[in-house]
Order: C-alpha cells, then sequence, then structure tokens
C-alpha cells in the first residue's frame, strides 16, 4: 500500500481525509467527491459515510475505469441525476426504464424545449441510453414513446457512426439479410432505424475506438 492518492498521486497522511478502495489503495477527499459528482472548488468538511463505504467496497481498478469513461459512482446512486450527479427527488426527476434519475436540466440539454412526449421517451429507455446522447451533445426531438427523430446508431465512447454489429448474433436480425447487408456495408439508415425498436438488444463494436456496446 502506498500513501498517495492512487488517482492524482498527492501524498496523504493521517490526517488527511480520504478514503480506502478494497484492495487498499487511498483516494484523497477532493478525488473522491469528484467520483461522486460532488461540486469541486468548495470546502468540503470530509467525506460522506456513504461514499467511505461505496469505495470501501470497489477496487482501485473499477474505480479507475470510472474515471477514465468518465463516468462516476453516482450511477449507482439512486437519488441522483445520473446526467450531472445533481440530487434530485423523485417527484421532480424523469425516470428511465431502468429506474435512473434524470433531472429537467439535463434533459433539456438533450430535448430542447420539452414536449409532452419526452417524459414518455424516457420512461420507455434506459438510463444509459439516453446517456450516449448528453455526453456526445446529440439532440432528440421526441415523437412518441418509442421514437424521437435524430435516434442513430453511434458509438456512445468516441461519438463515431462507424460502427458494425458483432458476427455472433445474426438471430437478431430479424428485418432479414438486406437490412443485414446494408447494416455491414454502411446503411446505417436502414439498421437505425431497426435498431431503434426495443426488441432485444445487440452488441456493435465501435470500428474507430474498438470498444463494444448494446444497442
Ligand atoms: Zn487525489
Ligand atoms: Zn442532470
Ligand atoms: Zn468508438
Amino acid at each position: 500500500m502506498s500513501w498517495n492518492c492512487f488517482i492524482c498521486g498527492k501524498k496523504l497522511g493521517l490526517l488527511n481525509a480520504k478514503t480506502v478502495t478494497s484492495d487498499i489503495e487511498l483516494l484523497c477527499l477532493e478525488d473522491t467527491n469528484k467520483l461522486f459528482g460532488e461540486i469541486t472548488g468548495k470546502e468540503h468538511i470530509g467525506i460522506k459515510p456513504i461514499y467511505k463505504s461505496w469505495v470501501q467496497k470497489h477496487t482501485s481498478a473499477e474505480i479507475k475505469e470510472l474515471i477514465s469513461k468518465n463516468k462516476n459512482a453516482i450511477l449507482i446512486a439512486p437519488d441522483r441525476c445520473i446526467g450531472c450527479g445533481r440530487k434530485i427527488s423523485a417527484f421532480k426527476a424523469i425516470v428511465t426504464k431502468d429506474n435512473k434519475r434524470i433531472c429537467s436540466n439535463c434533459t433539456s440539454k438533450v430535448f430542447g424545449d420539452t414536449n409532452g412526449a419526452v417524459p414518455a421517451w424516457i420512461n420507455n429507455h434506459n438510463g444509459d441510453y439516453f446517456l450516449a446522447y448528453l455526453k456526445n451533445n446529440r439532440s432528440l426531438k421526441a415523437i412518441s414513446k418509442d421514437n424521437a427523430k435524430g435516434e442513430a446508431l453511434f458509438c456512445p465512447y468516441c461519438n463515431s457512426e462507424n460502427v458494425k454489429p458483432l458476427g455472433a448474433d445474426k438471430k437478431t436480425f430479424s428485418v432479414g439479410k438486406a437490412a443485414a447487408g446494408a447494416a455491414l456495408t454502411g446503411g446505417l439508415g436502414l439498421l437505425a432505424g431497426f435498431a431503434g425498436k426495443k426488441t432485444g438488444m445487440t452488441d456493435f463494436v465501435c470500428m474507430d475506438c474498438g470498444k463494444q456496446f448494446k444497442r
């Protein structure tokens, strides 16, 4: 075990506020708060007990991974907006299909002016699906709970549309060989059309950054 923060390298003494991971690495106060989406720059007296216990249950590798993907641990804290990390009550939030909360500010970043179809669309989609649009500055216009204008197939990590389905699950290509062929040769419009139907997830791989994701 080293007495330095495993993220920023800052030396931590006995008296410095810090958290300890399950593999006994130290995380400084600032990086702990950042991990949970706290606004930095203001004075924190200490570390919240829920943060301490969360860090204790996770490895330094898992935490590094979250930070490198620019995600934060608040994704698992159910009382926060998954877009910005702000605490938000269930009444003010729009709740996704997988029970994640989204604040009105993050909603309007993606949808601009809200219309009646927006909450229905969010209720009907998973948090990660919405987040991909938010993080990549893509905008949507909700039409119904199932459809929004602007939906596309793209890599949630790097925003590239140069993505391909992973070969294995050919069965998910219910639209048939033609669509699969179009997909493989870059007919993304067709592919996006069928991928938008929530009939099951398909694994895709990004040809630009190499990461895999489900749609
Ligand atoms: Zn640090
Ligand atoms: Zn938000
Ligand atoms: Zn990518």
